[in-house]
């Protein structure tokens, strides 16, 4: 999988259902939400920030520029590390489930299942946390720009930023503010009736996750063994060039 900065759509505003609405591939069952990840959110809300300063005479502001790059940095930084470990739609349900939605260090709601340390699936090494604990644990990660995150950084300016037409409706501030809610609630409506579908009894006090979970051992029951761990891929590959790049 390539970083999702740089997206190519068949025309502008481009929106697909059930497809994250900034990097396009299909959502998993248990993201309520229209973005694969965090990182897609995160994404997405910085190009129609930029967008913006960019067009309402804010982009020669020094502290508008210094909060640009800063959070570019850490979206690069920061997103690539989790790209080589894709947990299944069961792992992440599983672990929201154990972890109770409550983010394992401070107890707020929890948003992301985060690898404790290394790549490993095992459960013991996942943990749910919120998006300020998330980021905590992604700066102490950070690292300075290097020539590839620099041209990633520049792909987006050039095709998401700098074009008057916004790429993806995620880009458009004005038509995004008014429709990912409606968007959402239609998201969860085709979820609503594929349970229907399976016979999935819906029941108002059932949890998003543990409907997942009923939709899941309905479909397809649990591996009687345990998937062998995937190879390490891409992310930490890049990863560990950018960090040879800082000590060499
Ligand atoms: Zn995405
Ligand atoms: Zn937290």
């Amino acid at each position: 999988m390539k970083p999702p900065f740089v997206i190519e759509v068949p025309h502008p505003r481009y929106f697909r259902d059930d497809h994250c609405a900034n990097c396009l591939t299909e959502l998993p069952l248990d993201i309520q939400g229209l973005y694969c990840s965090t990182w897609c959110q995160e994404i997405a809300a910085q190009v129609r920030y930029v967008r913006r300063v960019f067009r309402d005479g804010r982009r020669d502001d020094p502290d508008v520029q210094l909060a640009i790059q800063t959070k570019n940095a850490f979206l690069v930084i920061g997103g690539y590390r989790s790209l080589g470990r894709k947990l299944t739609t069961r792992i992440r349900t599983e672990i929201r489930l154990r972890d109770q939605g409550q983010c394992q260090q401070c107890g707020k709601p929890g948003v992301e299942v985060d690898h404790i340390a290394g790549n490993s699936d095992d459960p013991k090494n996942l943990q749910l946390l919120c998006l300020d604990c998330h980021h905590a644990k992604t700066a102490e990660n950070m690292v300075p720009a290097s020539d590839e995150s620099k041209a990633l950084i520049m792909g987006m300016m050039v095709t998401r930023v700098m074009p008057d037409e916004p790429q993806l409706l995620a880009d458009d501030g004005v038509n995004w503010n008014g429709q990912w809610r409606k968007l959402q609630a239609a998201r969860k409506e085709r979820f609503l009736d594929m349970l229907r579908a399976e016979g999935v009894r819906i029941k108002s006090k059932d949890t998003h996750v543990e409907r997942v979970l009923a939709y899941l051992n309905a479909t397809s029951p649990p591996p009687a063994t345990p998937a062998p761990a995937p190879p390490p891929v891409g992310g930490d590959a890049f990863f560990d060039n950018l960090m040879r790049d800082v000590w060499s």
